[in-house]
């Protein structure tokens, strides 16, 4: 087996073959050749959120050393948020896993071992799991923080050549909403904006977004603003974001669907709508307009506790507004009724005629740097290039082109990510590979999650480091490069496909996740399938040729040196029609959508009542999010920069309107347990104003956030709604230990 993975890495690596020989043990797989990496400085797009900052990486013999913001970046314009400045030191850290770590019992500690043992007994446990309990028995769970090529690679490996059933991303946790929206409302999932919108509107709606803290650099965008524009923040907590707001509107939590009726109500019974769009360019709209209908002033002011001015008020801006844009984030997709919620503010852009137009927009905001990517190409929710599993002529087409067999492409999507659990659960999966995502902190319902996981008869973790809270649940850890460390390409938020590069060395035997597949694929046997799939960029034009003829075309694109001089190249980009090189583009400006019949649909229903609503023992709502502009998600990675800890709590708190916490004795600083139904945590209280009576809210970054979250989720998109629970909060007591 020996001889396997020194003819692959030879054939793989070229340059570094030669290392590879002298030593087998001692690889320094990670290390930059120094003839490919110029001295100076080289521009890649940052590895945290999807805003796709553009970092220059300035280089000492082949090596990144420091980090500056590109300032002819279209994107950030030469600003970074902590997060950017920091993204070297994030990879140092002494937890990285190094060599591939194995272990027989999960009470045991992990031995080091050979990535050719690592392989061979990958393979030997999957394959013996599908042999035993057949082709439903395997899962993976992977990212939105692998570049586009990784992930199609992934997506295709596991479910053309090794038979894997069922595979999702952690993408379902935040932007799964907003691609059910997108493909019922325009046929496509198409973000239509661009980030000059910031820029250019004069009505800026934000939804369940604060864009300060979690996008901070679009935040800077609209500061540019030029046209002293109305910033309307729609939350339940008075965020950073609303604090600079012009027009706060603090309604109650998940009454946003209620809301956006109400408001489509008056704007069509004052007139305020764009006959003319609607009936060129839009269907459904008489149905959605009687069923607004019964959404009243007076009703809606009910449902969400806002007044009834206030309504008036929004939807006069709106009207009054010559470009009104709509952006949201998790406050709307983390919801029971997520879907619904973002068709509705689709339906108030398109009857208002702000779509296509500069500073306009419907304008779903992605969470992590990939999001984008993993939309369209990881293979998962949608065949390769954003087709669905279910068309045949779909499935012709990618096996045609990319030479496999028909038959191994199959003809449904596979279980979303809370299948997923709940198969393991039922005991009917039994293997799962997880890949650059870390599940026993970040899903919802924890202690649940925890136990599906430990019940696994082999459960593989591929990560930069062996210590995340999955890692030490795992029987084998494989380990990965990270950002900076490996070639590929991200999407960002408005569809920039932006290049990221190898400017570090990854620790001893790490290998970028693009390596570890290709030897995944060897060792199972299936690397013929794979041939073409030789490097990323070899990758990226296999994807490119997939675009070909969908909405997200990039047939355009050259190569990553186009990509490079360009600082990313929003799609569509075909390689037919008139070159379109404006670093700015905008979807549906010539009002064609991806439907058949060229319209956009408004789709609509009923709210759904919130699943576990305050009792006297639970009175609080929680609601969850992000705390600090220097955290990110599980703090995986920002916990490792000094420079971050230093900008955010070290121990996990929750905040509570100041009244409430009068009422119980709490004092703010006071130790207090947050407790729902399903387990409790220990916090500071943090008294404030921003939050109303009877709400409470946790950052999502602490591990023991989600001991208390509810296990539900949207009907459609299947994302979990993590922003509503029922919790009490108390002074610790004889209950506690
Ligand atoms: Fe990176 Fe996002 Fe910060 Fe930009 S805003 S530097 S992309 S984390």
């Amino acid at each position: 087996m020996k001889n396997i993975f020194s003819n692959v890495i030879r054939q793989w690596y070229g340059p570094l073959t030669d290392t590879l020989s002298r030593s087998f043990g001692q690889f320094g797989l990670g290390q930059v050749p120094a003839d490919k990496v110029p001295e100076g400085t080289t521009s890649l797009v940052c590895g945290f959120c999807s805003t796709g900052c553009n970092l220059e990486a300035h280089l000492k013999e082949g090596v990144a050393v420091n980090i500056t913001p590109t300032v002819s970046s279209p994107v950030n314009i030469g600003m970074a948020c902590p997060k950017g400045w920091e993204s070297l030191n994030v990879t140092k850290s002494l937890d990285r896993a190094t060599v591939p770590l194995i272990r027989g019992n999960r009470k045991d500690a992990f031995t080091p071992t050979s990535w050719d043992d690592a392989l061979q007994t990958f393979v030997e446990r999957f394959k013996s799991i599908q042999t035993k309990y057949g082709p439903e028995s395997l899962a993976f769970i992977s990212t939105g923080q692998i570049p586009t090529e990784e992930m199609a690679f992934l997506g295709a490996l596991s479910k053309f050549g090794m038979g894997i059933r069922h595979g999702d991303g952690n993408t379902r946790q935040c932007m799964a909403t907003s691609v059910a929206a997108y493909k019922q409302a325009f046929g496509f999932d198409a973000p239509p904006y661009t980030y000059d919108d910031f820029e250019n509107s004069d009505c800026i709606i934000l939804v369940g977004s604060n864009l300060c803290i979690a996008h901070p650099i679009m935040w800077q965008r609209i500061l540019r603003n030029k046209n002293n524009p109305q910033i309307i923040v729609i939350d339940p907590r008075f965020t950073e974001t609303a604090m600079n707001a012009t027009q706060y509107i603090g309604l109650k939590p998940k009454s946003d669907l209620n809301l956006f009726y109400g408001i489509a109500n008056i704007l069509i019974r004052q007139g305020n709508i764009d006959e003319q769009f609607i009936r060129d360019h839009t269907s459904d709209f008489d149905a959605f307009a009687i069923h607004v209908e019964t959404y009243s002033p007076e009703r809606v002011s009910r449902d969400t506790g806002i007044s009834v001015e206030q309504l008036y008020q929004i939807a006069n801006a709106i009207a009054g507004a010559k470009r009104a844009s709509f952006w949201w984030t998790m406050g709307v997709n983390q919801s029971y009724q997520g879907v619904l919620t973002a068709q509705a503010i689709i339906n108030i852009a398109l009857m208002t005629g702000n779509i296509g137009k500069p500073g306009t927009g419907a304008n779903s905001i992605t969470g992590q740097c990939n999001a984008m990517g993993s939309r369209l190409f990881s293979n998962t929710t949608n065949l390769l290039g954003g087709r669905d599993f279910k068309d045949q002529d779909a499935r012709r087409h990618v096996a045609n082109f990319l030479d496999i067999p028909e038959d191994n492409i199959p003809n449904e999507a596979g279980y979303a990510y809370h299948e997923i659990i709940e198969k393991i659960l039922q005991g009917k999966i039994k293997g799962l590979w997880v890949i650059a995502t870390n599940p026993a902190h970040s899903w919802i319902n924890q202690n649940m999650c925890k136990d599906v996981l430990d019940r696994l008869d082999f459960l593989v973790v591929q990560d930069m480091y062996r210590t995340t809270e999955t890692a030490e649940l795992a029987d084998m850890i494989l380990p990965a490069a990270g950002w900076g460390e490996k070639d590929g390409t991200f999407i960002n938020s408005e569809r920039r496909i932006g290049l990221i590069k190898k400017v570090l060395r990854a620790p001893d035997q790490a290998l970028s996740d693009f390596n570890i597949f290709k030897l995944i694929a060897s060792y199972w046997g299936c690397e013929q399938m794979f041939e073409k799939w030789r490097s990323p960029a070899d990758v990226f034009q296999l994807l490119k040729e997939l675009s070909r003829d969908q909405p997200c075309d990039f047939t355009g694109i050259r190569d990553y040196q186009q990509l490079d001089v360009a600082s990313g190249i929003q799609w569509p980009f075909p390689d037919k029609g008139p070159p379109q090189l404006d670093k700015q583009r905008r979807l549906f400006s010539d009002g064609a959508f991806f439907h058949s019949d060229r319209k956009a649909k408004f789709v609509f229903g009923s709210p759904r009542h919130m699943p576990e609503l305050p009792t006297k023992r639970f009175p609080f709502i929680l609601l969850t999010g992000r705390g600090s502009a220097a955290q990110w998600h599980t703090q995986t990675r920002t916990s490792k920069s000094a420079t971050l800890r230093e900008l955010y709590p070290q121990k996990n708190y929750v905040e509570m309107n100041t009244a409430d916490a009068s009422r119980l004795g709490i004092r703010n600083g006071d130790l207090v347990i947050v407790e729902s139904q399903r387990g409790k945590l220990e916090a500071n209280a943090v008294l404030s104003p921003a939050l109303q009576s009877g709400n409470a809210f946790v950052p999502m970054h602490y591990s023991e956030t989600n001991r208390l979250t509810l296990a539900h989720f949207d009907p459609v998109s299947k994302q979990p709604s993590f922003k509503d629970c029922a919790v009490q909060i108390r002074k610790p007591d004889y209950r506690d230990g």
